[in-house]
């Protein structure tokens, strides 16, 4: 973990958020590799599971919402941990995440006060006036948004059962014990979909979500492990909840979940908002309230668990094995040697060429700093599946060479044929 938090700060993936002024406990702000990681990690989720489907529909609501849906939602009463502080140490740690009868964890006590119950909601007020009138909350979900959008979507995509709404976005988590970087953090994005569905078809579709987080994991190199979750840790409502773990260094611990939510939520809102949150069904001509099936991505817990499952050590050599479609830089392009303005200037040919097509490719990128073998080096380190490399033959027959970021094998290449050389690789 240390090895990867490291070269997260080094190469500009990820840094500790307000770090000049001492930083701000689970905080992190993404570098510009880190956003290119992330961002591609969006995309390829919204081509997935939005684009490429007839049956999902994309959102993107706000952050703030009107108190109600959360009173409705039933997180003002109850979306809180256990708290418990070592009255020694002071520290302050969740009751469910340690082993009160084996004493502080940080400095051994057998002292704590009663456990209390802390909502994690961060409250802020709408506008000047400071009251309780004004009060909101920062969502600690995206999810409410889906639900409290059904009829919208319903009255103008026209849907018919199954179908689905997405959406990514940030949620806000006041964490009691924020922590191991950006796996626990108190800002996170969350990719989720509601998917609504006839009653009697849940566990249909429960297993088909099942199956495409499994695909999904697969995609990414991501080996997960499905866990029931029972008893005291599954909502009261949900009549089957999914954890999928991944091991990660400091325990095998939850990254995606799976809900079967029932119709819970929309009734929540049909009572207290008193609209009518249901669907007309096509062939039956009455109306119900569909049941949801909700699939949840954490995208920070999605870039640390590809960074871990992505780092190769091979001798003094680093790499990043990861998916090319995600990588931050798909292709570097270096002049062999910096000094030569003839191979200089053919290579920044071939790298305007591929820049003026990067919205096919992705982003592409220029080094001459060093020798070759720093060069590919650092692109290692940050994952770059191709280096392209302008020498002396170039100058003679037009090739250049493409090095493997995974077999650190080299190839020559037509320059005219390099585009559906790399399209080809990406599709
Ligand atoms: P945990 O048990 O780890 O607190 P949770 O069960 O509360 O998680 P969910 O409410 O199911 O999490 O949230 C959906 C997803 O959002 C999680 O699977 C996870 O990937 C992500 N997530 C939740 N809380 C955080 C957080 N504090 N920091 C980063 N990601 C988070």
């Amino acid at each position: 973990m240390e090895k990867i938090v490291s070269l997260c700060k080094r190469r500009g993936f990820i840094f500790p958020g307000s770090e000049i002024y001492g930083g701000l406990a689970g905080t992190w702000d993404y570098g510009p590799l880190g956003v290119e990681l992330k961002n591609n990690i969006k995309q390829l989720w919204w081509k997935t599971f939005v684009i490429r489907r007839d049956d999902v529909f994309g959102l993107d609501s706000a952050i703030l919402m009107n108190s109600k849906v959360w009173e409705a939602s039933g997180h003002v009463g109850g979306f809180s941990d256990p708290m418990v502080d070592c009255k020694k140490c002071k520290s302050r740690f969740r009751a469910d995440k340690i082993d009160v009868k084996k004493g502080c964890p940080d400095c051994g006590a057998h002292n704590f006060t009663e456990i209390r119950s802390f909502n994690m909601m961060f409250k802020t007020h709408a506008g000047p006036v400071e009251d309780s009138s004004t009060e909101v909350y920062l969502r600690p979900e995206t999810a409410q948004g889906m639900f409290v959008n059904f009829k919208n979507v319903v009255d103008t995509m026209r849907p018919k059962l199954p179908f689905g709404i997405a959406q990514i976005g940030r949620a806000f988590r006041n964490e009691i014990t924020p922590g191991n970087f950006i796996f626990r953090t108190r800002e996170f994005e969350q990719m989720e979909i509601e998917y609504f569905v006839r009653a009697e078809e849940w566990e249909k579709y429960f297993d088909l979500w099942l199956a495409e987080m499994h695909r999904w994991s697969e995609v990414l190199g991501l080996e997960i492990h499905v866990r029931e979750v029972e008893g005291e840790d599954k909502a009261h409502y949900s009549k089957r909840t999914v954890d999928l773990d991944f091991d990660f260094p400091f325990g095998r611990e939850e990254l995606y979940g799976l809900a079967y939510r029932t119709d819970f939520d929309l009734q929540n809102h049909l009572r207290s908002s008193g609209q009518e949150l249901n669907y007309l069904g096509e062939e039956t001509k009455t109306k119900i309230v569909p049941h949801v099936i909700e699939p949840t991505w954490g995208v920070d817990r999605t870039v640390l668990a590809v960074l871990l499952s992505a780092y190769q050590e091979d001798g003094d050599r680093k790499f990043l094995k990861l998916n090319p479609k995600i990588a931050p830089y798909k292709v570097a392009v270096f002049p062999l040697v910096a000094n030569k303005p003839q191979l200089v200037e053919k290579a920044r040919e071939i790298y305007s060429q591929l820049k003026t097509n990067n919205y096919k490719l992705g982003t592409i990128v220029w080094d001459d700093r060093g020798n070759i073998g720093k060069r590919y080096y650092a692109q290692d380190e940050i994952g770059t599946p191709w280096c392209i490399t302008v020498d002396y033959q170039t100058l003679e027959d037009n090739t250049v060479t493409v090095r493997d970021r995974d077999t650190a094998k080299q190839e020559r290449i037509s320059i005219s044929e390099l585009m559906s050389y790399f399209e080809n690789k990406l599709a």
